[in-house]
């Protein structure tokens, strides 16, 4: 029986569990607060991250999920965020190609939306503001020919392919996490930041998990806290004078996806244009799905967490994908959702698709180190953590020169496939070379499990087979090609408590298992606690 199932145990454990002291206390186990963590770790400062529920268990596991330059955002004018996430997209895909990789966009011409020239201008620009080597420049195509014209509707003759990338965001959070641990960082996952003081030289934070309280002393605070980070400023952080140390305000802007069977057999994604002048995406998901998204609808500060999908927006994104595929989507045909929240930085724009998606970092040295991070991108995450810990490097004494940045050329847990392949090529190309590896290395898989743990994995999948030579060693099929030794590893390597975070988390198994089998996987997460 463990503390979960015995409540006295838990009790013990509220009055053993230790304080704990480090340099940087990163409250948020979201994209931001794990790639800062992770480039503060690596530098050699001695780091504790908390986050109150599951890792990437809010809006870091709700995006599209894109890695981009965000063309749409041209039309806002937002050249330096567009440059910027544009230089990421190679560093990334470099970095961890099993769980990102380039995706080629078709946007079928509609002259009642933007005039072609204009869209090409955009693509130029798009082309060229940043290096490519890996990814294709845009052109125009006949959509009476190109495979990607099969399903939309006839009148849709011309179109345009530019390119971008793909992200499995919420396992890039959890693989961030893990450089982090592995560079000595502790991760200590729902366990919540209620109490911060800050002193002159210190900081004396009171966390909150499954063994109770506990007090860390930490130099400097980083609020990555994203959609409640207003809140922990406002709430949970608490100058000495007692002034308050907010002093920026977010906007919440909603965005939620539904998810629909396949919808084409290609392996382009959409980009359509709608009337609202908004764009959505219909992008390949999971094999036998595709992902329509998103929305924007802006929401009120109370419960961010609670955010969900509403029938307008599913309807919305079922009318506005309606326009271009021939084949009607109806809400009945939505077999998942999800909804996340942007943390916006309130720029006074009227509308919440005009809010500036770039990051700002707000550095307050009045006296210990505090450093919050208003909104964000996936897709400049690495960069923002750079700064971030170049920041707080600075506010602790010690600069860039002294304690340099290391993450621009660095693989992610499970990105180096150089011992199963050799040296990287070409990021698609080398995931391909290393899953025809995995399949050489483990004949006896099944080749559907082992191109799925290859993806999920990379290069740690031989931690997560360990000594297995054939199906029957890898325990019990928890649920169809879910095995106890992968649940141990998630449970043992990456934080993995409850089904939801196997399922709709570590992986995307939930969307093939029905309610008992889902059931069953947090039956044996209880049992083996
Ligand atoms: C619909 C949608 C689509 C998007 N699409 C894209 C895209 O395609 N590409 C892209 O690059 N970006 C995209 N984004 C943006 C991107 O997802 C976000 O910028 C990013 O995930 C924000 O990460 P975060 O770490 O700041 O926030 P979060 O992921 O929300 O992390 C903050 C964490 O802090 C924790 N926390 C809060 N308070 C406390 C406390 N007191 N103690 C402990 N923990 C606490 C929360 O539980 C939470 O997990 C999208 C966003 C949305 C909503």
């Amino acid at each position: 029986m463990n503390e979960y199932e015995n409540p006295q145990a838990a009790v013990a454990a509220t009055s053993i569990a230790p304080d704990l002291d480090c340099d940087v206390l990163v409250v948020g186990g979201g994209i931001n607060g794990c790639g800062i963590a992770r480039d503060l770790a690596g530098r050699g400062w001695r780091v504790v991250l908390c986050e109150k529920d599951d890792l990437a268990s809010h809006t870091s596991s709700s995006s599209t999920k894109l890695i981009h330059g965000g063309l749409r955002y041209l039309e806002y004018y937002e050249f330096s965020l567009v440059r910027k996430a544009l230089q990421e997209r190679e560093v990334l895909l470099k970095s961890a190609p099993h769980i990102m990789w380039p995706l080629r966009f078709v946007m079928p011409h509609d002259p009642s939306m933007r005039p072609a020239w204009m869209v090409r201008i955009g693509l130029f620009m798009y082309d060229h503001l940043a290096r490519r080597e890996v990814l294709p420049g845009s052109r125009g195509v006949d959509l009476r020919t190109h495979a990607a014209g099969a399903p939309l509707k006839k009148s849709y003759r011309r179109g345009f392919v530019y390119s971008d990338g793909w992200v499995d965001d919420a396992r890039l959070v959890v693989l961030n996490a893990m450089d982090a641990r592995a560079k000595g960082a502790q991760v200590l996952t729902r366990t919540r930041c209620v109490g911060a003081q800050r002193g002159a030289d210190g900081w004396t934070a009171t966390l909150d998990g499954p063994q109770g309280e506990r007090k860390v002393r930490a130099r400097a605070v980083v609020n990555a806290a994203g959609p409640w980070a207003e809140a922990f400023l406002r709430g949970v952080a608490q100058s000495a004078k007692g002034e308050t140390l907010a002093t920026k305000s977010l906007r919440l802007v909603k965005g939620s996806h539904i998810v629909v069977p396949r919808l084409f057999e290609h392996d382009h994604a959409y980009i359509f244009q709608n009337p609202d002048k908004r764009i959505i995406f219909a992008i390949p998901y999971q094999q036998d799905f595709t992902l329509i998204g998103t929305t924007d609808v802006e929401i009120s500060k109370d419960d961010p967490g609670a955010a969900k999908i509403s029938q307008d927006e599913i309807d919305y994104l079922c009318t506005q994908a309606s326009r271009y595929f021939e084949k009607p989507i109806v809400p009945a045909d939505v077999v998942w959702t999800y909804s996340g929240v942007r943390p916006l930085l309130d720029d006074a724009s009227g509308d919440p698709s005009a809010v500036t998606r770039d990051y700002l970092l707000e550095a307050n040295a009045t006296a210990a180190p505090l450093l919050s991070v208003w909104g964000g991108k996936i897709t400049t995450f690495r960069k923002l953590a750079e700064d971030a810990a170049d920041e707080v490097g600075k506010m602790l004494g010690q600069d860039r020169s002294q304690r340099p940045a290391w993450t621009g050329g660095a693989f992610l847990t499970g990105g180096d496939l150089s011992t199963w392949i050799g040296a990287p090529k070409r990021p698609d190309d080398d995931f391909e070379r290393f899953v025809g590896a995995v399949q050489t290395r483990y004949s006896w898989l099944e080749a559907r499990l082992a191109r799925r743990l290859a993806r999920a994995y990379g290069a740690r999948v031989d931690t997560v087979l360990g000594d297995a030579q054939s199906m029957s060693d890898l325990g019990e099929e928890v649920a169809p090609g879910l095995h106890a030794r992968e649940l141990q590893y998630l449970r043992n390597e990456e934080w993995a408590v409850s089904a939801e975070d196997v399922l709709w988390r570590r992986s995307k198994l939930g969307l093939r298992y029905t309610p008992a089998q889902r059931e069953q996987v947090e039956a044996w997460l209880r049992h083996h606690a």
